[in-house]
């Protein structure tokens, strides 16, 4: 078999040159995005264990990962409430128990007293002391030989594929003979892979700096592409018209506010060009900007052009819906509404009055893109809190129409500085001031042992005809557990409040059953509305006045702030307490003052991006949060202003650079890099 050391390696080489890569894993690895050396080269480990260097047994700490060494001296079976094999090793300064749930005999035979183990495994307080459950571990039957070799890196896997098998396959990486390269840093990859004991924290932050920095470049690159692929593209043109617009703006009870006016006139503008709009209007929660959307609306049915409005949720959806329909429909514009949920008849109704071209307005979620559904003429494309959605499924929806008007809406505020390097395509309008009159929100961090005056305080309110939020958390990326966790919270909250109408609301109820406990929080039937973070986006209850977050801390600010949107929309002061953990640390409490002093979100997700700072290399990055491989924006914020410039330069003076960088990092100039 050949050997792929045998020859000079190239990035485009495909994975199944490697030892053991056959079609199988080769499937398994393009889950990935794995298709080429040069990807599993830019597959780069997001922590790193330390297996180099033994702890000695008096000085672990809980919830750390470590390497350790002792002798056993006692291994027995447990049989309590659920039957355990305990081992206990000592080593000269202490003793850590091992637990197992689930064991062979061959290895309960294998581990008798006198041995030397060592293993690797989370330390975590126990009945007894220090334990460690189920960690890898190696027995010897004499000293074992000093642990050395460099860190062990830990991968983004998928089903099928274990640490393991991919540290092998990046350990053949290490074994061939990469070139010396400008554009390719082969030698900073390698190290990434690989970083020596005695690398720091710092050593491997500056190696990811110098990554990040390329994969960004890259995805400006894409951007500043798109941009100009769809300059030559043309659109239909949706110049001023019939003035229906004016109407609305007559019929509508409030007057907008001066940004809403600008950012209304450059969307029209933008709209009467023939190529194609591709804007993203950026405005904090109750800014307004589902009306400036309906008079992009109003534009495209002045031209008998059709407007796709897409929203992340359903309930969301239906909102939108009935706004529309409250505004459109007197100006004769119809407007259908189109959910997963539809009953068959009902649903290809809709259908045909859009085939037909009858409905101007398709308001729906997901289901607009269905295959399904066919538009006579549609002119626009307008999709709701963008972030949400991928690219994969704005563009979905764009196909539905020839070269479609794009109008994306964001209420996650995102700074500045990243606005230029990370949606160079679009042009981009911001809504900067709220209605006039709203009110205060108060914000209050309370430590969670003082629940019960907060319990107290609910009832007040409740009592005093008002609303209130009770928001669970959780930290586990679990749909499940943060339903269970909410539904036992609900329970509580019915037994303390008897008189009051409680409601719960989570992810995993069906969509009609959301609505309905929707539409009973709307009416004023349901007084205090239990939910995880799914009420985030778009419901409004002008009522609703105070919310309690349970363990704010384990959210984002953006995502605090976004919750925090959903009171302080009516006439009355608003409040919102943070029940927060008892101890938090500093920079836990220098985030949730944040969050206490500002409502301006721009401020905010500085701030997030300033104090969530240099992050913890070694420590808990999560996976897959990110549209980056590499770049993390809360740490690489600082290098956007160096991107954007190099890759203006790599534009203007060096094509052929900037053609091989997107080669290794978007061949395809899809897939991960998505906007
Ligand atoms: P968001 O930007 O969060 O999507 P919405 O479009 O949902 O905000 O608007 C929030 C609320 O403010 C809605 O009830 C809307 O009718 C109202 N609203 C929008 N613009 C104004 C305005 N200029 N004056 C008063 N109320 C407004
Ligand atoms: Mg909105």
């Amino acid at each position: 078999m050949s050997n792929a050391k045998d020859r000079n390696p190239a990035g485009d080489d495909p994975v199944t040159v490697l030892r053991g890569v056959g079609p199988a894993l080769a499937d398994t690895l393009a889950r990935l995005g794995v298709h080429r050396l040069i990807d599993l080269l830019l597959h780069l480990p997001y922590r790193y264990q330390d297996r180099t260097r033994t702890v000695p047994l008096n000085r672990l700490q809980p919830g750390r990962q470590c390497l350790v060494e002792g002798q056993v001296v006692e291994s027995r079976i447990n049989y309590g409430r659920r039957r355990s094999w305990l081992v206990t090793l000592q080593d000269d300064s202490g003793y850590l128990t091992l637990r197992f749930f689930h064991f062979a005999k061959r290895q309960f035979d294998s581990l008798k007293t006198g041995h030397r183990v060592r293993c690797f495994g989370e330390a975590r307080f126990g009945p007894k002391g220090m334990e460690m459950a189920h960690p890898e571990y190696r027995v010897f039957v004499d000293a074992p030989p000093p642990p050395g070799g460099g860190l062990t890196p830990v991968y983004p896997v998928t089903k099928g594929l274990t640490q393991g098998r991919l540290r092998g396959l990046t350990r053949q990486l290490q074994d061939m003979d990469w070139p010396e390269d400008d554009v390719a840093p082969y030698g900073t990859l390698l190290y990434l892979h690989q970083p020596p004991a005695e690398a720091t924290d710092e050593d491997i932050a500056t190696a990811q700096e110098r990554i990040a920095r390329d994969e960004l470049t890259a995805y400006y690159l894409v951007m500043r592409y798109r941009q100009s692929r769809r300059a030559r593209q043309s659109a239909m043109p949706l110049p001023r018209s019939q003035q229906l617009g004016r109407r609305l703006l007559e019929n509508l009870g409030f007057e907008l506010t001066g940004a809403q006016r600008r950012v209304v006139t450059e969307v029209l503008n933008n709209l009467t060009q023939n190529t194609p709009m591709l804007r993203l209007l950026q405005g904090d929660v109750g800014s307004g900007k589902t009306v400036v959307a309906a008079f992009a609306a109003i534009r495209a049915a002045e031209h008998r052009a059709q407007t796709a409005l897409m929203a992340p949720t359903e309930i969301l959806a239906e909102q939108h819906y009935l706004n529309f329909s409250e505004w459109l429909t007197p100006l004769g514009i119809q407007v259908v509404l189109l959910t997963s949920g539809l009953r068959k008849k009902e649903r290809e109704a809709r259908l045909q009055s859009l085939a037909d071209g009858e409905a101007l307005v398709a308001v729906g979620t997901h289901a607009l893109f269905q295959h399904d559904v066919t538009f006579n003429n549609l002119g626009l494309t307008i999709v709701d809190e963008q972030h949400r959605f991928g690219v994969h499924q704005r563009m979905a929806l764009r196909a539905k129409g020839r070269t479609p008007h794009q109008l994306v809406m964001t209420a996650t505020p995102i700074p500045r500085t990243l606005t230029m390097a990370l949606y160079a395509d679009m042009d981009v309008s911001v809504i900067d001031e709220l209605p006039a009159g709203r009110q205060p929100i108060e914000t209050r961090l309370i430590s969670a042992s003082r629940r019960n005056e907060v319990l107290d305080r609910i009832a007040r309110v409740l009592g005093a005809g008002r609303q209130a939020y009770w928001v669970c958390t959780l930290i586990e990326d679990s749909d499940q557990l943060e339903a269970q966790s909410a539904e036992a919270t609900w329970q509580t909250l019915k037994a303390r409040l008897p008189r009051m109408g409680v409601g719960l609301i989570h992810g995993r109820m069906k969509s009609e059953e959301k609505a309905e406990v929707m539409a009973r929080f709307h009416s004023n039937d349901y007084r205090l509305l239990v939910a995880t973070t799914v009420i985030e986006v778009g419901l409004d209850v002008p009522n609703a006045t105070l919310m309690v977050i349970e363990n704010p801390e384990r959210l984002g600010l953006a995502q605090l702030h976004q919750l925090r949107g959903r009171i302080g929309r009516g006439r009355e002061k608003s409040h919102c307490i943070l029940l927060c953990a008892d101890e938090l640390s500093e920079t836990g409490r220098a985030r949730l003052k944040v969050i206490r002093e500002s409502r301006d979100g721009f401020h905010i997700a500085e701030q997030d991006l300033k104090l969530r700072g240099p992050g913890e290399i070694m420590g808990t990055r999560q996976t897959g949060d990110t549209q980056f491989r590499v770049a993390d924006l809360a740490r690489h914020a600082h290098l956007i202003d160096d991107v954007v410039r190099e890759g203006k330069r790599l534009l203007k003076e060096a094509p052929e650079d900037a053609e091989a960088l997107l080669q290794a990092w978007a061949p395809a100039d899809t897939g991960h890099i998505a906007v």
